[in-house]
Order: structure tokens, then sequence, then C-alpha cells
């Protein structure tokens, strides 16, 4: 169906994934936490959503599972939910960058051994996970799905036949996989979460009265209203029981200064709301703002943001300028994630479909417009366009994030460089482009401070990423 649109705006980054999990002690159903915990994970990946319950009380190897495509709300009913029994569980939201969006590579990945049953879900990309499967398969192992979790999986449960628990077949299994992992897995009896040892993707852990749960978002435990208790930390398993609570083996962990958090957890992913390693993602945005006002000044009489995910940085920048903060726009809520494309030979765009511009807002005035970030730039031209139409006399554009140049391996879907609006261009060119009055970019250095000084990754910026990335494009592959 080529006309219709399915993943909103085609000029932002995707995120890969969402994982939650959850271990009740007292032996409560769990598969209405984990359905509106997935609900505030909604916005890392809407292609397909799963959960996966056990009861720990009941045969070892009986797990419940329900996979679908399409969006949380829309995919599970109450019906469904009751049948779902069980006191501990996983649940997966995904927007797919390696493996194909089917049902088959929709998450939790649900793995029966010898040893039980393992429900498994991931955020994040392996950059060696070709050479493992290949490796695997020389082996004997049998793919049902085209996705680098299986390949994870498939590596603890054969480390859990050499080793006397699974988390210690999880540590085994760390040391063989690369790149991008915050994993939630349930065995029969335990909750366990792992996260890599650079810390790409963000993992927390909360508490719920006697429920244990585990999170990529600090706002998916506030939506259960669950406590927040701390972060995974990077390239650490924790190990969620009865008998001994939270269990936690730091063999994998790095030096600070090697962890490599994506950046752009903080500048677009995740909520504003949520909290990673300690740090309040609006905070970060607000401070991208204000850099950008001390970094790259212009007089204007508003500053507006981009809806959603400017808007933070906008009143970043207006707070430090001095120039008042305003909407500029009005978003339609109703247009979702699914409409009809309209068709060239009509005159509306997609653009227009979903945002419109505030004339009696606009009009007349220098405009500072924030967004987080320009990846192809196909929608920043026909914005600055609309807010010009709308009678802005000047339209400047600031953006809270450093120009994209290079691709990423480990969970979010960079186009190919050619497609990237700031390969091959000047930042004037770029502004020619879109048609601005002026542009500039949030600077690289500015990255760390505006996230208290934890260790980030700059690779998409750079090129010069933690790990040595693969020689081949391997986003994609395994597509069936
Ligand atoms: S390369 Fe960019 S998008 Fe990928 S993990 Fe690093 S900062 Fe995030």
């Amino acid at each position: 169906m080529e006309n219709i649109s399915v993943m909103g705006d085609p000029d932002k980054l995707r995120e890969e994934c969402g994982v939650f999990g959850i271990y009740d002690f007292a032996g409560g159903d769990v598969s209405s936490a984990v359905y509106y915990g997935l609900l505030a994970l909604q916005h890392r990946g809407q292609e397909s959503c799963g959960i996966a319950v056990s009861d720990t009380k009941g045969p070892k190897g009986k797990v419940l599972s329900a996979k679908e495509m399409g969006l949380v709300n829309e995919s599970f009913t109450p019906e469904m939910l009751e049948k779902l029994k069980g006191d501990i569980g996983v649940g997966h939201v995904r927007y797919s960058t390696a493996g194909s969006s089917t049902r088959e590579n929709a998450q939790p990945l649900v793995l029966n051994y010898v040893k039980g049953t393992l429900g498994l879900a991931h955020n994040g990309n392996l950059i060696n996970a070709p050479e493992l499967r290949h490796e695997l398969e020389y082996t004997g192992a049998i793919f049902q799905t085209t996705i680098d979790s299986e390949v994870i999986a498939y590596h603890i449960a054969r480390e859990r036949l050499n080793t006397n628990t699974v988390e210690a077949a999880v540590g085994r299994a760390m040391q063989k996989i690369k790149g991008a992992y915050s994993l939630v897995i349930m065995s029969p009896r335990k909750l366990i979460g792992a996260r890599d040892p650079f810390g790409f993707r963000p993992l927390c852990i909360g508490k719920r009265e006697d429920a244990y749960v585990l999170a990529s978002e600090t706002c998916a435990l506030d939506t259960i209203g669950a406590q927040y208790i701390r972060d995974v930390l990077p390239g650490e398993v924790v190990t969620i029981s009865p008998e001994k609570g939270i269990e936690s083996d730091t063999s994998h962990c790095i030096s600070d200064k090697e962890h490599s958090r994506c950046v752009f957890e903080y500048i677009y992913f995740a909520r504003p709301d949520s909290y990673i390693d300690g740090v309040s993602v609006y905070n970060s945005r607000i401070l991208a703002g204000k850099f950008l006002a001390m970094d790259s000044p212009v007089e204007a009489d508003l500053v507006v943001g981009v809806p959603e995910s400017g808007n933070c940085a906008a009143l970043g920048y207006s707070l430090q300028s001095g120039i008042p903060y305003g909407q500029a726009f009005v978003k339609n809520s109703y247009v979702g994630r699914t409409f009809i494309k309209p068709k060239q030979k009509n005159r509306e765009t997609s653009v227009q479909v979903k945002l419109n511009a505030l004339k009696e807002a606009v009009s007349g005035k220098r405009v500072i417009m924030i967004d987080d970030s320009i990846v192809r730039g196909t929608t920043s031209d026909r914005i600055v366009r609309m807010l010009r139409e709308a009678g802005a006399k000047e339209v400047h554009m600031r953006v809270s994030s450093p120009p994209f140049l290079w691709p990423c391996y480990f969970g979010t879907d960079v186009p190919a460089r050619e497609q990237l609006i700031a390969y091959n261009r000047s930042i004037e060119e770029i502004c020619e482009v879109i048609g601005a009055d002026s542009l500039a970019y949030l600077k690289e250095e500015r990255l760390e401070e505006m996230v208290n000084g934890l260790g980030v990754c700059k690779g998409c910026f750079s090129g010069t990423y933690p790990l040595v990335p693969p020689t081949e494009d391997i986003r994609g592959d395994y597509d069936m």
C-alpha cells in the first residue's frame, strides 16, 4: 500500500525498541502492568508489540504470549490480557532496523529448551550478529526469525547448558555479543536485566509494592505507579528473585570514560518526563536550547519549537536569550501513525496534513524555529515555507543536535549517507536548501555538557564509534 504512511514523520530518526519486565513476588497477575508499561514506551517503536507471561508456581515451560503488528492499544483487548495469566512477564514494542517488519520478528521471543523456557525482549543492535548467526547455523541452529535478538536468546540457551544459573549464562553470552543491547529476560523463576558495557540504550529498575520492574524508561515506571530504584549500570546483569531480591553482577562493566550512551535518547527518542542514568531528558533538552542561544544568537521576536520534540529546546533558547517563547503550529493529533499519504498531483502535503502555522502568532515577526534534528531535510523546507506563508518576516532555524553525517550501527535508523542533507554540504548550502534566513546546529562539544558530563556516543556526527563498526553496512541484514 504505497500511499499509506506508516511511520509518521519520514524525516525523523527512529529508535528500535522499548522493553519492559515485571515480577510480582506476591503472585499477582502482571499482564495489565506490562500493557500499561508498553503504552508508556510506545514512542520507542510502533510497528509491533508483544507480551509474554509465566506463572512461577506453575509448570516450568509454560509461557503464554501474544504478539501483534501495530500499536499497543490497538493490539490488545481486555479479554486477551485476561487470558495472559502469570506473575512474571516481559513486553516489547518494536520498530525494525535489522530484520524486517513481520509478526515472526515481533518480540518478546519465547524459546523452549532443556532447562525450561526463556522470554526475551531486546533493545539495540548487535554489530556481530551475522557472524554469530552463521556460527550457530553451522552447529545446527535453525532460526525462526531474522532478528539479532534470536542470536542472543540462542547463545543464552546454549551457555545455560554449561552454567549453573541462567544469569551466568547471560554473562557468558555477553562475552560473545558485541554492540548495543538492553535486555529483559524472563526465566521460569527469575527476571533478569542486562545492559551492554557501553550503555548505548537505557534500562532502569523500579518497584511497586512486592513487584520489581525493569523498563527502558522511567516514564513507564511512573505510568504503573512504581518507584524508581536505580538504572541498570552499563555492563551490569541484575537478577531479580523472591529469594534474593536484586542481585548484581558487574564483572562486565568498563570504566565510566568508555561509556557511550546514545545521545539521541536525550535529544529526541526518550520522553521528556524520563530520566536516564540520573539525568533528566527534559533538562538536557532545555540545556541544548540554552547552548544554541549562547553559541548561535540571532535577533528575533519569537522562539518556537517544531512540535513536539523541538519544544523543550525552544523554551531553553527563550530562557537564555530573553526572546519570548510561543506556539507557531497547531498539530493535528488525530492523524495518527497510519494515514493515506496525499498523492503528488494533489496540493496538500503530508506535513500540511499534520501541521498548520498559526498566522496570528507569527505574522510580521522574526521567528527562530527550533527542531531536534534535520535528517534528510525533506520536511524542514516545508515548515520554513509554512511560516513564511503565514506572514513570518524572517525564519531562523536552530537545531538541537549536530549535523548527521554517518550511519548508526547501534539501533538507530539513520538513512544512507547520500540521503543525509548534511552530507557533502556546508551549513550555508543546507540553509539555502531549506530556505531559512540563517541556520545553526548544536556544537558537538556541547553534548557531554548537555547530559551532565556522562559519556555519550557521537558516532553519527563524527564517524568515530566506540566499537569498530562492521566493514559492511549490516543494517537491514537478513531482511526477508
Ligand atoms: S551513532 Fe548516533 S544514533 Fe547511533 S548510538 Fe551513537 S549517538 Fe546514537
